[in-house]
């Protein structure tokens, strides 16, 4: 499948200007280059300057908005706070960008609906906060929930610590409201927990990465607040005893909140920049989180000790409640900046396998590493499968960055082999649609370049993104 950039308006005229000016008076519109550019990069660390970058107040404006676009086949890249992983808001393929920070309100929190209204670019933490304050839950936590967006979260369909138990994003969906090419209004789904009417519309939005509509108001389900905490962390010292005191933890019955896990490389990173609690020589630490009623919580950490113990760690701590598992938790926040201990630059792999095929997965990705000559390490969402893979080299150095290509396309293909997917959370954008094809059938490609069809006619939408 192919983008369709050659129909598409190929620069902004000074007419397009004109209209842009019109509906977006004042500071609604940037055309200021050095302004510009924050806007045209994301965490992917790919770059690309916009043709112009409007910043819509009211739906009315988007409406507006698409309505030109479709006339002028203009190309526009949907944007919040540019912390996606794959370059999906990087106007790579040129265009206008739309950021739709300034639709921010908290509609409504509805402790009888168990549900709530929101737009877009409500930032995911505070949101949670103010579920918090009436005894309500909002369970998905992308590690980057203090700066990104709903909006964001539900266009990638962001996963998180949480999803072993919880599930993803696309689990507290309920409805979608989303303006398409021509200004059409799609209002999908809504407050009922059930709908089966239809086809499901709303999933569909789920994970689109602003290819299908920009939204403007999503409708969250929210569940009860659990009463109370507790994280264990347990060191090993092989990958196999860590990934055995994992599984002997789901075979004991317990379904943890999380389940997060760091490979020796990601160890040593962090023992490079803290005192770390592991014994020398440790191979691999899980960390877990369980949640509840504080009743039932003491009786579920003793649980969790006596199934890890089976798999005979060196070192096991606890905590329990938030001030006391926070600083196991800051551990596990400090892998991302302490993998830059052991090089300049990486790649961020997030592939997923099915749950029983992990110790051959991550084995196979450092045995991919050590063939290379390059640093892999190994963490992340070890409840749901879904590995990080970080593959660390020097960009300036062209052989160190032949060998990171290699590596990258090993694990792919090493993934994909076990039954497994090339990204678990972070989506394809532009980093890696060329690899699509690879997991993706000509037929599965031909329904999805053929719903693309329908919701955006000239392919207006986040042109060159992923699977389209
Ligand atoms: C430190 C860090 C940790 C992270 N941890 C996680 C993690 O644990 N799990 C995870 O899944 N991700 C994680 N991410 C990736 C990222 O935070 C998520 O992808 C997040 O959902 C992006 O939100 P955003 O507000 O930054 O959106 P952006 O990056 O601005 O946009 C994301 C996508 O949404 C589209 N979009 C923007 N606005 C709209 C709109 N109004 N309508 C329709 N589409 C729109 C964009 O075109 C783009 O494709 C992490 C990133 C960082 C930097």
């Amino acid at each position: 499948m192919t983008a369709r950039t050659t129909a598409l308006a190929p620069s902004l005229t000074p007419a397009h200007l004109r209209f842009l000016e019109q509906l977006f008076p004042g500071d609604g519109l940037v055309t200021q280059p050095e302004e510009m550019a924050v806007y045209g990069a994301d965490s992917s660390r790919r770059s690309a300057m916009p043709w112009a970058v409007v910043r819509p107040r009211t739906e009315e404006q988007i409406v507006e908005l698409l309505r030109w676009a479709e006339a002028e086949k203009m190309p526009l890249v949907p944007r919040l706070r540019g912390t996606g992983m794959s370059g999906g808001a990087v106007p790579a393929f040129g265009g206008v960008v739309v950021s739709t920070l300034w639709l921010n309100r908290v509609l409504d929190i509805d402790g009888d609906d168990f549900c709530a209204e929101v737009e877009p670019g409500v930032v995911t933490a505070e949101f949670q906060a103010l579920t918090q304050k009436q005894k309500l839950f909002y369970p998905p936590d992308p590690a980057s929930l203090k700066i990104s967006t709903l909006g964001g979260n539900v266009s990638t369909c962001a996963g998180g610590m949480r999803a072993v138990k919880y599930g993803v994003t696309r689990d507290y969906v309920l409805g979608v409201r989303a303006v398409l090419p021509g200004g059409r209004i799609c209002d999908a789904g809504g407050r009922t927990h059930k709908n089966v009417v239809g086809l499901d519309l709303t999933r569909l939005f789920v994970g689109s990465c602003g290819t299908l509509g920009i939204f403007t108001k999503l409708t969250l389900k929210l569940l009860p607040l659990p009463e109370s905490s507790a994280t264990v962390l347990a060191a090993f010292p092989t990958l196999v005893a860590a990934l055995e005191g994992a599984r002997g933890v789901f075979r004991a019955g317990i379904l943890p909140t999380a389940m997060e896990f760091m490979d020796h490389v990601a160890c040593r990173g962090i023992g490079m920049i803290k005192d770390v609690p592991w014994p020398e020589g440790t191979k691999a630490v899980l960390l877990l989180k369980v949640d509840g009623s504080a009743s039932a919580l003491a009786e579920e950490v003793i649980r969790l000790e006596r199934a890890l113990n089976q798999a005979s760690p060196t070192c096991l701590l606890k905590g329990l409640g938030p001030k006391e598992e926070e600083p196991l938790w800051e551990i596990r926040r400090l892998i991302s900046p302490a993998s830059f201990q052991l090089g300049p630059d990486k790649m961020g792999e997030d592939v997923a396998v099915p749950r029983s095929k992990t110790v051959e997965a991550v084995e196979g990705f450092q045995a991919i590493g050590a063939e290379n000559g390059i640093h892999v390490a190994c963490y992340g969402h070890l409840g749901d499968g879904n590995i990080h893979v970080n593959i660390i080299f020097d960009a300036a150095d062209e052989d160190q960055r032949a060998r990171a290509k290699l590596c990258k396309e090993a694990v792919f293909r090493h993934a994909l082999a076990l039954g497994g997917t090339i990204s678990g959370e972070h989506g394809t954008g532009i980093t890696k649609g060329a690899y699509v094809s690879w997991q993706l059938s000509a037929t599965e490609r031909e329904l999805m370049a053929g719903i693309k069809q329908v919701f955006d006619p000239s392919g207006i939408l986040n042109p060159g993104k992923g699977w389209v």
